[in-house]
């Protein structure tokens, strides 16, 4: 019998853990042992073009700083068995005749929020490079986020056919991260908000390929000083190591969870009392973490 609750973090090895990662790292990890499930790490290199050299393992290895670690063998995108399983969703896919070719250049669809459709409507040849999009169907997909609450995606209006292989052939993060969470039977699933806007694809590709949804959860974005968004892309700097348990009290404080009152600065007794008093519904209607 599979493990009832089951969470996992799954960063992008394209730059060092900064705080925003933390609190995404933090919040899954709690999420699941407040449920007594397990939780896993996922290193989420399907687009190899943005993998940092080293990051993988410093990501790791300041995750065990905060003494979290994955309950199974970490697995990555990048694994041959892995594109393997991308290879056999996307022949699914195919079969029920929802897969087209799509050589529309990047400066073309410039300014367009959803795809219009061009080469559905005019075939490309198939000889010329091209991405690979999924038709999407007129259908709301609703869910119950445990923070953002109720909500209703469209996404045939929001994004119109998405990509599920690009054009250098790597498959999409959409179609991967689907894949992956059924494959490892990911039953919780908490990430930063910017991600939102995904979940209905992702739910799509779920029923198409008859896969559970997992429970979605999506923490409010984190601001720095400036009231920027913190992020890679932002050059957020890498998250201190020096004092794990100070910068945990401080993520736990920013993502609205109590603080024990210890004796001592243990990080196992820390991460106990914030799994058993976690409750995501906390952070309901808070925009950002400041
Ligand atoms: N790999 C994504 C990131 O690092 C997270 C995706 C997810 O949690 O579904 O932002």
């Amino acid at each position: 019998m599979g493990v009832a609750c089951r969470g996992r973090f799954a960063p992008s090895p394209s730059g060092e853990l900064h705080l925003g990662s933390l609190l995404a790292a933090i919040a899954s990890y709690c999420q699941a042992r407040s449920q007594q499930g397990e939780w896993l790490i996922r290193i989420e290199d399907v687009d190899e073009t943005r993998t940092v050299d080293g990051a993988e393992q410093a990501i790791i290895d300041a995750l065990a700083r905060f003494g979290m670690h994955s309950d199974l063998p970490i697995i990555r995108q990048s694994d041959p068995a892995r594109q393997f399983a991308y290879q056999q969703a996307l022949k699914q896919l195919r079969e029920q005749d929802l897969i087209y070719p799509c050589v529309c250049t990047r400066k073309q669809l410039k300014g367009l929020s959803r795809y219009p459709g061009t080469c559905l409507n005019h075939p490309p040849s198939k000889s010329l490079p091209h991405s690979l999009r999924l038709k999407t169907v007129d259908h709301n997909q609703a869910f119950n986020d445990l923070i953002q609450g109720p909500q209703l995606q469209h996404p045939a209006k929001q994004s119109g056919d998405f990509v599920v292989r690009r054009k250098d052939r790597l498959f999409a993060y959409q179609l991967a991260v689907v894949v992956d969470d059924a494959d490892q039977g990911i039953t919780e699933v908490v990430r930063g908000i910017d991600i939102l806007d995904s979940t209905g694809r992702q739910m799509y590709i779920q029923q198409l390929l008859g896969f559970n949804h997992p429970v979605y959860t999506h923490i409010p974005v984190l601001m720095d000083h400036d009231g920027r968004k913190l992020s890679k892309q932002n050059h957020a700097r890498p998250v201190a190591l020096e004092d794990p348990f100070q910068t945990t009290c401080h993520a736990l404080r920013l993502l609205q969870q109590p603080i024990p009152q210890l004796a001592q600065k243990s990080q196992s007794a820390l991460l106990e009392f914030a799994s058993k008093n976690w409750r995501a519904d906390r952070l309901r209607g808070i925009e950002a973490l400041r």
